[in-house]
């Protein structure tokens, strides 16, 4: 059986197994604080951020945890569930590159507060959390707000989630060395509850997008993981660079792909690279997507949000080129179900996961018939994951 939507509520288990070990780490008292933040799904917008465009992520109930409590040295003592591993570092020896280890996502944080000018302090910490690691829902941009929100609150910070989102970003570029975009911690440290995120990538302005109770939204983990992901996803900015720079010659106020009209890019077609035009061909009108989803939700037009998605998915698939079987097979299987309004693979491709937007009162039967459908096709440790949009970053106590 499948498990209803969760629509914020965090997993009582989680809380106390992070509780649990901080105490038998680090001794119970003085009681210690938790911070959590979600992960999060793309719902439309892919491949677009990077083109200074629009994005609709939201944030899912499944979280970071970090347990905490400030210490009087200048000593970071973390503890990872997952690893099962105690480190320690000196908060004022941290240096750029710092690793990409768990423990490097929360002395990054710490290092990019310092960075900024923002106190920073010693702290005992237990990292914990729910999100499934490399599933694409960004287990790394949650581990970083949980970790933001329990030094703001350690070290005496006002919580200010557009800056602590830029302090993410820049802790996972400089001090992980991954080139990520802002996405991520956008949504993880800001979302509302019940509410997508239409962020606008050159702006940085956001609006909340209600997302109406009676669609929720699946993520469709496929269990497919693929080394190539990393090359083609340069492959194709350097595409839509390249795109850029002749579009740029028609018109001088291009600065991204993100201000390419329809009528631009047929008028670019003869002097780009047939490849090149292809690419650019995803991006123009999938950057208009998010928008128009986000108006389709608001006005509680399902089946339009749904097309959208749909439309997303080809274009991904036909003109950008980086999905794959298992998300054409798990995207297909969804679609023909009764109960999905539309589905599309989400995130930078080649594996990973998809999603689908589904009647609520239907998921468990819905997730029934996909899960089995696709296993019966392909044999990898496939899940699939209900979800309601949970508000972002926060202190539970
Ligand atoms: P994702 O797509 O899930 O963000 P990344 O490779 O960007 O995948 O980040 C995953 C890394 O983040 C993990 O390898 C680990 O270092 C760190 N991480 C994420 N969640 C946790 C957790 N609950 N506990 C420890 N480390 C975590
Ligand atoms: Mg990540």
């Amino acid at each position: 059986m499948t498990p209803a939507p969760s629509a914020g509520g965090l997993d009582p288990q989680l809380l106390r197994r992070a509780t649990t070990r901080f105490a038998e780490r680090f001794g119970p008292e003085p009681r210690p604080r938790v911070a959590v933040s979600p992960g999060r799904v793309n719902l439309i917008g892919e491949h677009t951020d990077y083109n200074e465009g629009f994005v609709l992520p939201m944030a899912i109930g499944k979280v970071a945890v970090v347990v905490f409590r400030p210490r009087s040295d200048r000593i970071l003592r973390g503890h990872s569930v997952a690893f099962d591993e105690t480190r320690e570092v000196s908060i004022d020896s941290l240096q750029t590159p710092g690793g990409n280890d768990w423990l490097a996502y929360v002395a990054g944080v710490v290092w990019a507060f310092a960075s900024e000018g923002l106190a920073v302090c010693g702290a005992d910490l237990v990292v914990d959390g729910d999100v499934p690691i490399g599933a694409g829902l960004s287990s790394s941009a949650a581990l970083e707000m949980a970790t933001a929100r329990a030094l703001s609150a350690a070290a005496g910070t006002a919580w200010d989630p557009v800056r602590m989102a830029r302090i993410g970003q820049k802790a996972e570029n400089r001090y992980v060395g991954m080139n990520c975009g802002i996405m991520d911690q956008f949504a993880s440290a800001m979302c509302e509850e019940g509410k997508a995120l239409l962020l606008d990538c050159r702006s940085l302005e956001t609006v909340p997008v209600p997302v109406p109770e009676r669609a929720a939204v699946v993520v469709m983990d496929t269990g497919a993981r693929r080394a190539l992901a990393a090359s083609a996803y340069n492959d194709r900015r350097a595409a839509c660079e390249r795109a850029l720079a002749r579009f740029a010659t028609l018109e001088p106020g291009v600065r991204a792909l993100r201000d390419v009209t329809p009528e631009l890019l047929e008028r670019g077609r003869s002097r780009l690279d047939p490849t090149d035009y292809r690419r650019a061909s995803h991006v123009v009108p999938e950057n208009r997507r998010p928008v128009e989803m986000a108006k389709a939700l608001s006005s509680g037009d399902l089946a339009l949000a749904g097309r959208l998605m749909n439309d997303s998915h080809f274009s991904l698939r036909d003109l950008y080129e980086v999905s794959c079987e298992e998300l054409d097979l798990v995207t297909a299987i969804a679609r023909a179900h009764p109960s999905c309004f539309g589905a599309r693979m989400t995130g930078a491709g080649f594996g990973g996961s998809a999603v689908a937007l589904v009647r609520t009162e239907a998921v468990p039967a819905f997730c029934d018939a996909v899960l089995s459908a696709y296993k019966a096709k392909i044999d990898l440790p496939a899940a699939l994951y209900p979800c309601r949009p949970v508000a972002g970053a926060r202190l539970l106590e």
